[in-house]
Protein backbone atom coordinates (compact mmCIF):
# COMPACT_ATOMS: atom_id res chain seq x y z
CA UNK A 1 0.00 0.00 0.00
CA UNK A 2 1.52 3.75 -0.90
CA UNK A 3 2.02 5.40 2.00
CA UNK A 4 -0.20 7.77 1.29
CA UNK A 5 -3.67 5.56 1.38
CA UNK A 6 -2.00 3.80 3.96
CA UNK A 7 -1.88 6.83 6.10
CA UNK A 8 -5.57 7.82 4.98
CA UNK A 9 -7.09 4.19 5.84
CA UNK A 10 -5.21 4.38 9.72
CA UNK A 11 -6.96 7.86 9.43
CA UNK A 12 -10.63 6.76 8.57
CA UNK A 13 -9.88 3.74 10.50
CA UNK A 14 -9.37 5.47 13.89
CA UNK A 15 -11.82 8.00 13.34
CA UNK A 16 -14.64 5.67 12.92
CA UNK A 17 -12.91 3.89 16.19
CA UNK A 18 -13.65 7.27 17.95
CA UNK A 19 -16.97 7.90 16.26
CA UNK A 20 -18.24 4.71 17.54
CA UNK A 21 -16.74 5.18 21.04
CA UNK A 22 -18.42 8.92 20.68
CA UNK A 23 -21.76 7.34 20.41
CA UNK A 24 -21.61 4.33 23.01
CA UNK A 25 -20.56 7.33 25.36
CA UNK A 26 -24.12 9.38 24.23
CA UNK A 27 -26.04 5.75 25.35
CA UNK A 28 -24.68 5.17 28.52
CA UNK A 29 -25.45 8.41 29.62
CA UNK A 30 -24.50 7.71 33.48
CA UNK A 31 -26.54 10.20 34.61
CA UNK A 32 -29.11 8.85 32.69
CA UNK A 33 -29.09 5.60 33.85
CA UNK A 34 -29.50 6.70 37.59
CA UNK A 35 -33.06 7.39 36.87
CA UNK A 36 -35.26 5.07 38.12
CA UNK A 37 -39.02 4.69 37.39
CA UNK A 38 -40.08 5.95 40.83
CA UNK A 39 -37.33 9.08 40.83
CA UNK A 40 -38.28 12.46 40.56
CA UNK A 41 -38.05 14.11 37.12
CA UNK A 42 -38.98 17.56 35.78
CA UNK A 43 -41.46 17.02 33.15
CA UNK A 44 -40.25 19.53 31.00
CA UNK A 45 -36.97 17.87 30.89
CA UNK A 46 -38.83 15.38 28.75
CA UNK A 47 -41.42 16.75 26.70
CA UNK A 48 -42.36 20.54 25.72
CA UNK A 49 -45.76 19.52 24.40
CA UNK A 50 -47.73 20.53 27.64
CA UNK A 51 -49.39 23.66 29.04
CA UNK A 52 -48.64 24.82 32.39
CA UNK A 53 -51.04 26.89 34.69
CA UNK A 54 -49.81 25.92 37.90
CA UNK A 55 -52.14 27.40 40.62
CA UNK A 56 -50.42 27.03 43.40
CA UNK A 57 -47.48 29.03 42.59
CA UNK A 58 -49.72 32.13 42.24
CA UNK A 59 -52.58 33.21 44.60
CA UNK A 60 -55.07 32.22 41.87
CA UNK A 61 -56.67 29.30 44.07
CA UNK A 62 -58.58 28.43 46.21
CA UNK A 63 -56.38 28.84 49.37
CA UNK A 64 -55.49 33.03 47.65
CA UNK A 65 -51.99 31.81 48.67
CA UNK A 66 -48.75 31.02 46.36
CA UNK A 67 -47.63 27.96 48.15
CA UNK A 68 -44.93 26.77 45.74
CA UNK A 69 -41.65 29.55 45.09
CA UNK A 70 -41.55 28.28 41.48
CA UNK A 71 -43.89 26.80 38.97
CA UNK A 72 -42.51 23.15 38.05
CA UNK A 73 -44.03 20.00 37.20
CA UNK A 74 -41.96 17.57 39.24
CA UNK A 75 -43.22 13.77 38.84
CA UNK A 76 -41.59 10.32 39.43
CA UNK A 77 -40.80 8.99 36.08
CA UNK A 78 -43.08 6.23 35.57
CA UNK A 79 -45.90 9.11 35.82
CA UNK A 80 -44.01 11.42 33.07
CA UNK A 81 -44.23 8.53 31.25
CA UNK A 82 -47.59 7.52 31.71
CA UNK A 83 -48.50 11.40 30.71
CA UNK A 84 -46.44 11.98 28.04
CA UNK A 85 -48.08 8.47 26.24
CA UNK A 86 -51.70 10.23 27.26
CA UNK A 87 -50.76 13.54 25.77
CA UNK A 88 -49.52 11.85 22.50
CA UNK A 89 -52.95 10.53 21.91
CA UNK A 90 -54.76 13.61 22.49
CA UNK A 91 -52.47 15.60 20.41
CA UNK A 92 -53.72 13.40 17.38
CA UNK A 93 -56.98 14.74 17.89
CA UNK A 94 -55.69 18.22 18.25
CA UNK A 95 -55.58 18.62 22.20
CA UNK A 96 -53.18 18.93 24.48
CA UNK A 97 -52.77 18.53 28.34
CA UNK A 98 -52.42 21.57 30.93
CA UNK A 99 -51.43 20.99 33.96
CA UNK A 100 -52.60 22.65 37.28
CA UNK A 101 -50.74 20.88 39.56
CA UNK A 102 -48.26 18.16 39.88
CA UNK A 103 -46.01 16.42 42.92
CA UNK A 104 -46.50 18.31 46.37
CA UNK A 105 -43.53 18.17 48.65
CA UNK A 106 -45.22 17.08 52.12
CA UNK A 107 -44.20 20.34 53.26
CA UNK A 108 -46.27 22.27 50.76
CA UNK A 109 -49.15 19.94 52.03
CA UNK A 110 -48.87 21.14 55.84
CA UNK A 111 -48.93 24.67 54.39
CA UNK A 112 -51.99 24.22 52.58
CA UNK A 113 -53.29 22.23 55.82
CA UNK A 114 -52.74 25.46 58.02
CA UNK A 115 -54.18 27.68 55.52
CA UNK A 116 -57.63 25.62 55.12
CA UNK A 117 -57.46 23.14 57.74
CA UNK A 118 -60.57 20.65 55.78
CA UNK A 119 -60.45 17.31 54.52
CA UNK A 120 -62.99 18.05 52.26
CA UNK A 121 -60.89 20.39 50.36
CA UNK A 122 -57.29 19.65 51.58
CA UNK A 123 -55.80 16.31 52.21
CA UNK A 124 -54.58 16.04 55.87
CA UNK A 125 -50.79 15.45 55.68
CA UNK A 126 -50.30 13.28 58.43
CA UNK A 127 -52.64 11.26 56.04
CA UNK A 128 -50.92 12.51 52.83
CA UNK A 129 -52.27 12.10 49.05
CA UNK A 130 -50.71 10.85 46.01
CA UNK A 131 -50.00 14.43 45.04
CA UNK A 132 -47.47 13.70 47.97
CA UNK A 133 -46.22 10.11 46.64
CA UNK A 134 -45.17 11.76 43.29
CA UNK A 135 -48.34 9.87 41.18
CA UNK A 136 -51.13 12.26 40.65
CA UNK A 137 -51.66 14.88 38.47
CA UNK A 138 -54.63 18.20 38.38
CA UNK A 139 -55.16 18.57 34.78
CA UNK A 140 -57.71 19.81 31.54
CA UNK A 141 -57.46 20.10 27.87
CA UNK A 142 -56.50 22.73 25.72
CA UNK A 143 -57.58 22.85 21.79
CA UNK A 144 -55.53 24.01 18.61
CA UNK A 145 -56.11 27.45 19.16
CA UNK A 146 -54.42 26.98 22.56
CA UNK A 147 -58.24 27.49 24.61
CA UNK A 148 -59.10 25.95 27.37
CA UNK A 149 -61.84 23.28 26.56
CA UNK A 150 -65.05 24.03 28.68
CA UNK A 151 -65.43 21.26 31.26
CA UNK A 152 -68.29 22.84 33.11
CA UNK A 153 -66.65 23.95 36.39
CA UNK A 154 -63.00 25.96 36.75
CA UNK A 155 -60.37 23.94 38.97
CA UNK A 156 -60.53 23.27 42.55
CA UNK A 157 -64.43 24.44 42.11
CA UNK A 158 -65.91 22.75 45.51
CA UNK A 159 -69.38 20.97 44.47
CA UNK A 160 -71.21 18.00 43.22
CA UNK A 161 -71.19 20.02 39.65
CA UNK A 162 -67.09 18.78 39.56
CA UNK A 163 -67.78 15.51 39.87
CA UNK A 164 -68.18 12.84 36.70
CA UNK A 165 -71.48 11.74 38.08
CA UNK A 166 -73.03 14.74 37.61
CA UNK A 167 -74.99 14.81 34.40
CA UNK A 168 -76.77 17.61 34.32
CA UNK A 169 -74.30 19.66 31.96
CA UNK A 170 -74.47 20.32 28.08
CA UNK A 171 -73.40 17.55 25.65
CA UNK A 172 -70.52 19.03 24.83
CA UNK A 173 -68.69 19.00 28.34
CA UNK A 174 -70.01 15.55 29.10
CA UNK A 175 -68.51 14.07 26.43
CA UNK A 176 -65.05 16.25 26.77
CA UNK A 177 -64.96 15.03 30.05
CA UNK A 178 -65.31 11.33 29.31
CA UNK A 179 -62.88 11.86 26.83
CA UNK A 180 -60.20 12.78 29.20
CA UNK A 181 -61.19 10.22 31.36
CA UNK A 182 -60.95 7.72 28.34
CA UNK A 183 -57.47 8.28 27.63
CA UNK A 184 -56.21 8.81 30.95
CA UNK A 185 -57.46 5.65 32.05
CA UNK A 186 -55.79 3.61 28.71
CA UNK A 187 -52.80 5.10 30.00
CA UNK A 188 -52.53 3.65 33.43
CA UNK A 189 -54.47 6.47 35.62
CA UNK A 190 -57.30 6.33 37.70
CA UNK A 191 -59.64 9.24 37.97
CA UNK A 192 -61.44 10.52 41.04
CA UNK A 193 -65.35 11.05 41.51
CA UNK A 194 -65.42 14.29 42.57
CA UNK A 195 -62.82 15.99 40.46
CA UNK A 196 -62.93 15.91 37.20
CA UNK A 197 -59.53 17.13 36.57
CA UNK A 198 -57.53 14.72 39.33
CA UNK A 199 -55.95 11.45 37.76
CA UNK A 200 -54.04 9.03 39.74
CA UNK A 201 -51.24 6.70 38.47
CA UNK A 202 -52.61 3.17 39.63
CA UNK A 203 -48.90 1.89 40.36
CA UNK A 204 -47.92 5.15 42.25
CA UNK A 205 -50.92 4.47 44.88
CA UNK A 206 -48.40 3.15 47.30
CA UNK A 207 -45.41 4.89 46.88
CA UNK A 208 -43.88 6.68 49.92
CA UNK A 209 -45.26 10.27 50.80
CA UNK A 210 -41.91 12.65 49.63
CA UNK A 211 -40.45 15.88 50.95
CA UNK A 212 -38.40 16.32 48.16
CA UNK A 213 -38.06 19.70 46.77
CA UNK A 214 -36.89 21.14 43.73
CA UNK A 215 -34.79 24.10 43.25
CA UNK A 216 -36.35 27.21 41.52
CA UNK A 217 -34.27 29.85 38.95
ZN1 LIG B 1 -55.40 16.65 42.58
Amino acid sequence: MPKVSKFLFLLSFFSALFLSNAQNETYSNPVKNQVSDTSFVNLSDYSSDFIYDMKYATEDNFLKAKVYDCAECMLRLKTVKALIAANKEFLKKGYRIKLYDCYRPLDIQKKMWEIVSNPKYVADPKKGSIHNRGGAVDISLVDADGKEVDMGTPFDFFGIEAGHNFKQLSKEILSKRAYLKTIMIKNGFNSFDSEWWHYNLKTGLKDKVSNEKWSCP
